[in-house]
């Protein structure tokens, strides 16, 4: 009898003490949804709180109310905005594992460091993923999540003259899948074949079922091939910068650039340039083609690894040299212009 009050005992201890644990792992997490989020997606339970962090609008002019609270869910510009700047990113955050929680705002400290000093005006869309499926899942849970992010995109690239795309990991995904449709697109450590992650990613930073996984695969290979072979309407460019060090970038990067356990073919007709990273290369600050840059790094976490260091800045820097070109031609027109004038002064002289 009373073995069995000491086994009842310890079978409760045993759960309070795994409550407790919850407990605490989600207030180191801040309460930014990590937990909430995988077991959304996992289950495809949607919790609006999650919903309302799918998009988070921060226009440079902060006249700018044109977005109203409730459009956060279900992503809708404002077509009658007159607030605009020029340049608008559209940041797609990763796995919530690697940065400790839902963040809303990834990448905005350095939009920030970019513009500081200039007169360079930017909006800035962030996104987040409640399902933690790369994108994949629509607001309505349909699977449509790749027509949806793409439609927005389009969208948005009507009523801007630069859209730059920005994302790491499972958000470098995204990126890779739609820089088609921007100016610029840099993506840090992007997973192009979800089903070539460990299976520690797969149960705690990025579930994607097998079905949807070919979706990415296939969009990430037709996408780099129309920039590559510069069938494009406009100049469009993606960087991806991979860790070389790293086994799971490793695996990422075979499946384009070839090689590998399997001995992969080289995807040539999506590639412009493979090349170690050096921010003096002039494809760093190219406006157009499929440019792969490979640091001497051993973790997934690259974009982390280059702020820490000081890199960060002054790389997105040199990418994003190529999306004020339309301001160099017109300074270039003006100094032609200057120098006509001068020839016919003299002339007539
Ligand atoms: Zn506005």
């Amino acid at each position: 009898m009373l073995q069995w009050k000491w086994l009842l005992f310890l079978i409760i201890l045993v759960v309070v003490l795994i409550f407790l644990t919850i407990y605490l792992l989600i207030k180191r997490h801040r309460g930014h949804g990590y937990f909430l989020s995988k077991f959304s997606a996992f289950t495809r339970i949607r919790f609006s709180g999650l919903e309302k962090r799918r998009q988070t609008y921060c226009p440079a002019n902060n006249k700018c109310q044109c977005h109203l609270k409730g459009s956060a869910a279900h992503i809708e510009p404002n077509l009658l905005c007159t607030h605009r700047s020029p340049t608008l990113y559209m940041s797609f955050a990763g796995a919530a594992m690697v940065v400790g929680g839902v963040r809303t705002t990834e990448w905005r400290g350095s939009m920030r460091e970019i513009h500081r000093d200039t007169n360079d005006e930017f909006d800035a869309l962030f996104f987040t993923d409640p399902a933690q499926c790369f994108y994949l899942q629509d607001p309505d849970y349909q699977w449509e999540g790749l027509t949806y992010y793409r439609n927005l995109i389009k969208l948005y690239g009507t009523l801007y003259q630069r859209v730059i795309l920005i994302g790491a990991s499972l958000g470098g995904s995204m990126v890779c899948m739609c820089a088609d449709l921007a100016t610029v697109s840099i993506a840090f450590n992007p997973i192009l074949d979800p089903v070539l992650l460990g299976l520690h990613w797969r149960i705690m930073g990025a579930f994607c079922p097998a079905r949807q996984a070919e979706v990415v695969r296939n969009q990430v290979h037709n996408t780099m091939e129309k920039i590559n072979t510069n069938k494009n309407d406009h100049n469009c460019v993606l960087h991806i910068h991979w860790s070389q060090l790293s086994k799971a970038d490793q695996r990422q990067a075979h499946g384009v650039i070839g090689g590998g356990k399997h001995s992969k073919p080289i995807q040539t007709e999506c590639l412009t340039s493979v090349l170690d990273f050096d921010i003096d290369n002039a494809n760093m600050s190219t406006s157009s083609g499929v440019h792969i840059w490979f640091h001497r790094s051993k973790e997934h976490i690259l974009a982390m690894q280059l702020k820490r260091t000081n890199q960060l800045i002054p790389m997105l820097k040199r990418h994003l040299t190529a999306t004020s070109i339309g301001l160099n031609t017109i300074s270039h027109i003006l100094d032609e212009k200057q120098r006509q004038d001068l020839v016919i002064i003299n002339i007539s002289l």
